[in-house]
């Protein structure tokens, strides 16, 4: 069953990836931290048997999403490796991203893995101290994410590196890349800025600079040793076809902008073009409540009244996500609206309406709209 690769029609019943906000609790403050962490648990924070309850429910997915624990800083949760090492028993493949503090020791990655996590995602802003370590509000930030790094490599985790975007480091994206081509890493992912939770304070990129940056990216997945990615910016799969590339192989053979780490680690879930926020994802956040994603708040329901499996196969809001016929706008009228469709968290953020228009593509897809045909960019399903 893991071998058989995922369809768009998979997505209709269930996620590839789903990420359980564990808590909000962080000892860093981020500038664009999506949780707005605080030091200490939110006191609705979902208890250890809740926890667990909402695992056992995610095993019930026809086919079971790889389970991302994050948060804030899920190390600062007691019962952490309790929960993972419960997810793989229930047969999940979990991944971890733990924050860059003291709580990310050896010993820790070592329970981790132990737990059963098969890759962890770690944070990285800058290519030195001066500019991560301004990002992440926490001076040594920089050295102990180097030290997360090296214990990694040592105790040979799968690494994705998670870079957010902002005007402030994009002249800097190809001193990141080259900094990483020298950490043994799998993935590099960058976020490209939602204006949420303390990314408001931060500014994004203009749109016509999407395209500067698809390029260096472009250009980095062939020539360095690991696999690129985007995270809401589902765009970068439109430029890698109008390459004449394939957004899911990298020339390198290794993953591609619409698989995570975890997926390439595994070799079992090989994903199709057009992950994006509820079609493919799915969040869960301290609390319990349910989104289509971590940046796109709509609240579709909250564990355990409601439980995710209903809610991804039935809630109105995914059924209208998992089909871009649905969207408005150009991206509802674009031959690349399968493959990409735009960043959903995005439209929401900035115009307040989920299905409506990437405010950050600058493609004339007006021009452009035509009836999607087997073998058109839009008429790819699968790997
Ligand atoms: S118009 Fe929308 S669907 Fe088309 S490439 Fe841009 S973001 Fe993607």
């Amino acid at each position: 069953m893991h071998n058989i690769p995922y369809t768009q029609d998979d997505f209709q019943r269930h996620p590839l990836m789903f990420y359980y906000e564990v808590t909000q609790a962080c000892d860093l403050v981020c500038k664009h931290c999506r949780a707005s962490a605080q030091e200490k648990p939110a006191p609705d924070e979902m208890s250890t048997e809740q926890s667990l309850a909402l695992i056992d429910d995610v095993a019930k997915f026809d086919r079971k999403p790889t389970m991302v624990f994050t948060g804030g800083d899920p190390l600062k949760r007691a019962d952490i490796f309790r929960l993972l090492h419960h997810a793989a028993k229930r047969g999940i493949q979990t991944a971890l991203t733990p924050s860059a503090t003291p709580l990310a020791t050896k010993t820790a990655f070592q329970n981790a893995k132990e737990a059963g996590v098969q890759a962890l995602g770690i944070s990285l802003d800058g290519p030195d101290a001066a500019v991560h370590d301004s990002f992440r509000g926490f001076e040594g930030s920089f050295r102990k994410t180097m030290e997360m790094l090296a214990t990694a490599r040592e105790l040979r985790f799968p690494v994705q590196i998670n870079t957010s975007l902002t005007r402030r480091n994009f002249d800097l994206l190809d001193d990141i890349a080259l900094l990483l081509a020298d950490q043994k890493i799998m993935m590099w992912s960058v976020f490209f800025l939602v204006p949420v939770g303390r990314g408001l304070e931060e500014e994004r990129i203009r749109p016509e600079e999407y395209e500067t940056v698809f390029a260096k990216l472009w250009h980095h997945s062939r020539t360095k040793p690991y696999a690129v990615k985007t995270t809401e910016a589902p765009h970068y799969r439109r430029y890698v076809l109008q390459q004449g590339g394939h957004p899911l192989a990298s020339p390198r053979g290794a993953g591609g902008p619409g698989e995570s780490a975890l997926a390439h680690q595994s070799g079992t879930h090989r994903a199709p073009l057009g992950v994006t926020d509820g079609r493919g994802i799915m969040f869960v956040s301290h609390n319990g409540e349910i989104y289509p994603a971590g940046f796109l708040p709509v609240v579709c329901g909250r564990f355990p009244e409601v439980s995710p499996v209903d809610v991804y196969k039935t809630h109105e809001v995914f059924r209208q996500l998992q089909n871009p016929d649905n969207y408005h706008g150009i991206c509802g009228a674009c031959e690349y609206r399968m493959v990409c469709g735009g960043s959903r968290a995005r439209a929401y953020a900035v115009t307040g309406d989920y299905l409506g228009a990437e405010p950050d593509c600058t493609y004339p897809a007006g021009q452009h709209a035509v009836a999607l045909q087997p073998g058109s960019p839009g008429g790819q399903t699968g790997t």
